[in-house]
């Protein structure tokens, strides 16, 4: 028989989500929905305050929400936001390593701290989030699935985002290699590749007229908005990428597909 593709590969109900820098623009979105989708979601940042206003938000619909703080760059403060969402929720079976950073500078100008904000971010934080959890999936043998949030950026480059663009480069290449190690666990890493997605920071600039300008690069002539990455989220989530581990959703109107 057939499943129901509307309530089987997509919902989420029963599971629960820790999704990192949920306070602010994708990773807000991403744990919305999540939640909509029926999970129950750990929203974890380093600053709370924000987050509780979001799990207060997603309760209110009938969610199921709480607020951990957990700094992506600090091994012990993710080891504590893991242990305790896993130990409030159940169990965490999805995470969605969101949180990211970006310095702007010439390569020139690139100086050790801005090497190393961004790398202990983006790329080592992602590594130990996806530990932490995994470690407790491969564990209690539920399996589990790890979302990491790259970038076209992670493939094609722009000028004055050196450290951003190899950071993000590597996020793909880890996603591709803990898929291997963690398949034989039925943990399945995947990754979502945007282009540009117009979220509350960037709006002005993506809207005006220097981002007309980027936009005419972009095969499909738009960005993204945020609602866009929701069906590639919740394919990586459910059931639906059951046989899917390794893999890179670009999610960007062509824009990589053109020359920079
Ligand atoms: P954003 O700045 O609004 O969100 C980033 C989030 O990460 C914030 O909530 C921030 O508090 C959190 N964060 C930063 N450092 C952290 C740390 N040490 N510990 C915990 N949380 C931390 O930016 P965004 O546009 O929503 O980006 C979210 C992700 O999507 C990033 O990984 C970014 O690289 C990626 N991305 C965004 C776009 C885009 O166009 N918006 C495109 C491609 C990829």
């Amino acid at each position: 028989m057939m499943a129901d593709p509307s309530t089987s590969l997509f919902s989420l109900e029963g599971k629960t989500a820790l999704v990192t820098g949920a306070s602010s623009g994708l990773g807000r979105r991403f744990a919305t929905c999540l939640s909509d989708a029926g999970a129950n979601v750990i929203l974890a940042a380093r600053r709370t305050d924000k987050l509780d206003a979001l799990a207060e938000d997603l309760r209110s619909k009938g969610g199921t929400a709480i607020a951990v703080a957990m700094d992506v760059t600090d091994q012990s403060s993710i080891e504590t936001a893991v242990k305790t969402g896993w130990d409030e929720m159940g169990r965490i079976d999805i995470l969605v390593n969101n949180a990211g950073v970006a310095v702007t500078k010439t390569a020139l100008d690139h100086e050790e701290k801005d090497w190393d904000f961004v790398m202990d971010t983006n790329l080592k934080g992602a590594f130990f989030a996806a530990r932490a959890v995994a470690n407790r999936q491969a564990t209690d043998q539920q399996g589990g699935t790890i979302i990491n949030i790259a970038s076209i950026l992670g493939e094609r480059v722009l000028k004055q985002l050196v450290s951003y663009a190899a950071a993000k480069a590597g996020l793909v290449q880890m996603t591709k290699a803990l898929a291997l190690e963690w398949a034989r666990y039925d943990i399945r890493v995947n990754a979502i590749a945007p282009g540009y997605i117009i979220t509350e920071i960037n709006r002005d600039f993506l809207t005006g007229h220097s981002g007309d300008k980027m936009r005419m690069g972009v095969p499909m002539r738009k960005f993204g908005e945020e609602s866009d990455l929701d069906g590639p989220l919740l394919l990586l989530a459910g059931e639906g990428s059951r046989l899917m581990t390794g893999t890179v959703l670009t999610v960007d109107g062509g824009h990589v597909l053109s020359i920079p």
